[in-house]
């Protein structure tokens, strides 16, 4: 049989770390098995499903690279085929019309609460005969659940599950306006899309009950369920906002290479041993729905910064200069006359965490800076750094090629005939050239800015200096 596997999102925001964790999850056992990947967009809510929404949902799965082959389906595009399977359902007898008042529902509940009982329907229109019924009086559609027996089912995750169905109370399929619920519709989709493995967020776990049930009055059979356990932050709170917990697009925008945000949240609830690197491939092969953590897992953002290194530093040149394009239009660094900016990511790898540094990393090779970083100009711009830089600054003038060695034959010789140490030549003159106290080697650094660029700087750190010691 072949695995089908499903994300489900409802559009009524961004798509999240968490719904994100949950799609990986599904792709992945999927891939695992060469099995298919359905992409189905959950917009029976109407009022609070938007347009933006599908389309952030949609950018984000493509920016992690998790391609659905099937879909994606919009449920508000099956209403026909809901009404057909509630039609089937009310034929067969194990679905009702109710036209109990929203004024006696409100009752009902109101007398079940102080009588403190759970508040449930009670059933009071599942027995009426077709000549006690007006069809054409408003009415919603209920499901007859089984009022005694039990549902047990095995998760993948988190073992037997066993709800007796006197808990469950008969759940409206069909709303007055004839718009189908939430619980039916993922059945039937899930019967019609033959998804064998559905793995979700566990807040669903109550939800699962109903729906077998419904599988069942169907004559289908239940997927396997595996409830993936919620991600907390690091205060062990439930994640949100606060915890800086955003849509899936703004780790993007915050600098973070999608392989890296792939690798963080498939460890996020799964492990396999002590390992923390994996390679996409390496996932397929070795991710397991039923080695999911049973336990809520935190997130941990120094963790996804060092995964993000990680990946900065080892993933191909072109791949990083490619998710790199991004961040250069966004912080509108023109890069078109310096140097590649592929020459700069491994020299720039273990100094960042994300894109986003980076591209303020290299910002000196392309433009000149206004101010010198304060703190690194009062160290290291003072008066007694002007012969040094002055000396430099001649030396470096007279070369005819511009090249890593003979820059450093420059400072060398600097240093010889001053006979000083290389930190006060060395600092001054990076200061003076890249605006800050650190930077890569300096023959390199220099190698890739522009000989007359270099000289100028050195000159406007000389002004710097001179007007400083005037104040
Ligand atoms: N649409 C549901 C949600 O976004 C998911 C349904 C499911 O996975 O069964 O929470």
């Amino acid at each position: 049989m072949t695995v089908v596997t499903r994300f489900a999102p409802s559009p009524t925001g961004y798509l999240h770390v968490g719904g994100a964790r949950t799609a990986l999850y599904s792709w992945l056992h999927a891939q695992k098995h060469q099995g298919e990947f359905v992409l189905r967009i959950e917009d029976t809510d109407r009022e609070r499903s938007t347009d933006a929404a599908v389309q952030a949902i949609l950018d984000g799965m493509q920016w992690l690279g998790l391609a659905h082959t099937q879909g994606p389906f919009y449920q508000t595009q099956r209403f026909d085929r809901y009404k057909e399977v509630v039609a089937q359902l009310l034929t067969a007898g194990d679905a009702y019309r109710c036209y109990c008042s929203k004024e006696r529902l409100e009752a009902l509940r109101e007398e079940q609460m102080a009588n403190k009982q759970k508040p449930r329907y009670d059933g009071r229109c599942r027995g009426l005969s077709e000549s006690e019924q007006d069809v054409n009086a408003p009415h919603v559609i209920r499901f007859k659940n089984p009022l005694d027996g039990k549902v047990t089912w095995q998760d993948a995750v988190k073992g037997e599950i066993t709800f007796a169905n006197q808990e469950l109370d008969d759940l409206i399929i069909a709303r007055t306006d004839g718009t189908p619920t939430y619980n039916f519709t993922v059945v039937v989709d899930d019967w019609d899309m033959k998804i064998t493995q559905v793995i979700r967020g566990d807040d669903h776990v109550n939800n699962t009950p109903r729906q077998i049930n419904i599988f069942k009055a169907l004559n289908a059979t239940p997927p396997e369920y595996a409830h993936v356990p919620m991600i907390l932050g690091d205060d062990g709170k439930k994640l949100s906002k606060r915890h800086g917990a955003v849509s899936v697009m703004q780790y993007r925008d915050e600098g973070y290479l999608p392989q890296a945000v792939l690798n963080y949240l498939v460890r996020l609830g799964w492990s396999h041993g002590d390992q923390e690197i994996f390679s996409l491939e390496e996932m397929k092969q070795l991710f397991d729905i039923h080695q999911i953590n049973k336990a809520a897992s935190a997130f941990n953002t120094d963790k996804l910064r060092w995964l993000n290194q990680h990946y900065i530093k080892t993933s191909p040149v072109a791949e990083v200069k490619q998710a790199l394009q991004w961040h250069l239009e966004e912080q509108q660094l023109d890069v078109s006359n310096g140097p590649d900016v592929a020459a700069l990511i491994p020299l720039f790898a273990e100094r960042v965490h994300t894109l986003k540094e980076l591209v303020a990393s290299i910002r000196y090779f392309y433009q000149d800076f206004s101010e010198f970083d304060a703190a690194a100009a009062k160290k290291h711009l003072r008066p007694v750094a002007a012969e040094a830089l002055t000396t430099v600054m001649t030396k470096l003038k007279a070369l005819t090629t511009w090249q890593a060695e003979t820059i450093q034959g420059a400072i060398d010789e600097t240093v010889n005939e001053l006979e000083i140490g290389m930190g006060k030549v060395g600092m001054p003159l990076r200061v003076a050239v890249t605006g800050g106290g650190q930077s890569p080697n300096l023959d390199v650094t220099l190698a890739l800015i522009d000989q007359a660029t270099v000289i100028a700087r050195i000159e406007a750190a000389l002004v710097f200096i001179e007007q400083r010691a005037a104040q």
